[in-house]
């Protein structure tokens, strides 16, 4: 038996990301409602994403031009961390490819011999990465190859204001047919034997049923956790920052295709370019920094005049005990967070609904199906979490408590593994399709400085004559091209004034 009818319970990113998916690939014979309380209001943060965000845009037919009108948009070629390794450190966890492997042998191992062979010519990592070389000039254009050339072009992501993205969204699922209510629910209806979620119930009164709820009320959980008690786990052991104080402000004069992160004593802020304003935020552990230091922190560091009172959200990080609870899936802010460190929340709600479309069950809800979604978004939490714990870890820095604890802590094994294997053979491995691949764990590690004591055989095989000449040419066609593509500021006007 056919579900019918689905109601999604908020209409914050993860709310609409979902209506506007479902609409696109099952709408026919599907009613959808969403429902959403204008009392109660979304987070109203999230402004950086990562590369597969085309995919779901691309996948709702979204088109490019008007969506980065509509929601401020500019392009985002990486993320920048200043101070993270050491104070004064600074590299780039730029998209796209470094360098380029010969057969079996990834590129890094290539620069590696150099640099342990002391050739000065080798350079930094990131002088074999096009989008490092595009970002920190400035500079962008859609390219999918470098011309006259096998290297890879840019790979971008966007910036966007995440409250008109939504309301984006909204326009193109209400005309696909998605019906929304707003109205605040008041109570939540289970069936006496099974526990399943029948309806929920609105202040006005309302009643509104379904076969298949989608909990994307944010941080309250109102259905998988209020309602169904499914648990949290709390993963503050590892990543201990508990609060966000946000801030939007005036740009500065440049308009960066990058996401800026920069550590201070207990935590780190973020600078966001967007077309119209920067957006701002101090992530900072409570337990280190207080809200008032936290908070001067980030205004004096704004690079231009604030656009309003900076306001503070509070945070527990960690993860769900199970994402979908009979016939309830969280997506969003309800089935867990982790702080926006490398902009991942966004697109943890891309892959549950998209994994949801690929699962999408019958009135049975199939024990074995509600497994394995429950172990895919599981893993994917957790690689995403054991990265983002990396940032911390790998520090050197010793001018606060909070970063001397963050290095001393145990991390989990997962991370212990992957770190111990990198600083013994240079080699890292994608685990099961995970989103960060080994190009992102190799620039985080090395631009927080942990170095290889060895690199594979493999690399052997140039003489030393066809690796320096290898790795030259390399930095040539990179540097020469990115020199010659045209500005962020300019590609972004370019692009709006396409839009319809
Ligand atoms: C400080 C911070 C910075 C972030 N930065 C980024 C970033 O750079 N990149 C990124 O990808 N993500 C980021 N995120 C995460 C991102 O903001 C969220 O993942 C995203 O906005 C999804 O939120 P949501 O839709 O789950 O919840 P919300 O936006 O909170 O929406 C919840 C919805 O549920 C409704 N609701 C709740 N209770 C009821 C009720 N009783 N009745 C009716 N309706 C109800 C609300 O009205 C609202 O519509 C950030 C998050 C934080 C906290």
């Amino acid at each position: 038996m056919r579900i019918r009818r689905v109601v999604i319970v908020g209409g914050g990113t993860a709310g609409w990301m979902s209506a506007a998916l479902l609409t696109k690939v099952l709408g026919t014979g599907l009613s959808i409602t969403l429902i959403e309380s204008d009392e109660i209001g979304t987070v109203g943060v999230g402004e950086a994403t990562i590369p597969p965000i085309q995919v779901f845009n691309q996948a709702i037919g979204m088109n490019e031009a008007d969506f980065v009108k509509a929601t401020g948009g500019t392009f985002k070629l990486g993320i920048e961390f200043e101070n993270w390794g050491g104070l004064g450190d600074r590299y780039m966890h730029a998209f796209g490819t470094i360098g380029r492997p010969l057969g079996l042998t990834p590129f890094h191992n290539f620069w590696l011999r150099a640099r342990q062979a002391g050739r000065a010519d080798a350079g930094s990592l990131w002088n074999y990465s096009f989008n490092y070389q595009a970002a920190s000039r400035d500079r962008y254009a859609r390219l999918d190859r470098i011309p006259n050339s096998p290297l890879e072009g840019i790979v971008e992501a966007y910036h966007f204001d995440a409250g008109l993205y939504a309301r984006f969204l909204r326009q193109g699922s209400e005309a696909g047919g998605v019906k929304r209510i707003e109205g605040m629910i008041m109570g939540v209806n289970r069936d006496g034997e099974n526990g399943f979620i029948r309806s929920v119930t609105l202040k006005s009164g309302e009643t509104v049923e379904g076969d298949l709820f989608i909990d994307c009320s944010g941080f309250r959980a109102l259905l998988i956790g209020e309602a169904l008690g499914v648990g949290y786990e709390d993963w503050t052991r590892w990543l201990p920052c508990d609060r966000a104080i946000a801030v939007p402000a005036e740009n500065g004069p440049r308009l960066r295709p990058y996401t800026q992160s920069i550590a201070h004593k207990a935590g780190w802020q973020w600078r966001i370019p967007l077309q119209h304003r920067a957006g701002n935020g101090h992530v900072f552990s409570s337990n280190h920094m207080s809200e008032d230091e936290a908070a001067a922190i980030l205004m004096g560091n704004l690079e231009g005049k604030p656009l309003a009172d900076p306001r503070t959200i509070r945070f527990r990080t960690g993860r769900r005990a199970t994402f979908w609870e009979k016939n309830c899936v969280s997506v969003g802010l309800s089935s867990g967070f982790l702080e926006p460190l490398e902009s991942t929340s966004i697109h943890l709600i891309q892959t549950s609904i998209v994994r949801l479309v690929q699962m999408f069950p019958d009135l049975n809800f199939a024990a074995a199906n509600i497994a394995e979604y429950n172990a895919q978004v599981g893993f994917e939490y957790e690689r995403v979490r054991d990265f983002i714990i990396l940032h911390y870890h790998l520090n050197r820095r010793t001018d606060s408590a909070f970063w001397t604890a963050c290095r001393e802590m145990a991390v989990p094994e997962s991370l212990t593994h992957r770190l111990d294997l990198f600083r013994q053979t240079g080699r890292i491995f994608r685990e099961n399709n995970e989103l960060f691949s080994e190009v992102a764990w190799l620039q985080v590690m090395v631009g927080q400085g942990l170095m290889p004591e060895s690199f594979t055989p493999l690399a052997d095989k140039l003489s030393d004559d066809q690796l320096g000449r290898y790795l030259a040419d390399l930095r040539q066609i990179i540097d020469a091209n990115a020199g010659r593509l045209p500005g962020h500021r300019e590609a972004v006007a370019r692009l709006i004034a396409s839009a319809v």
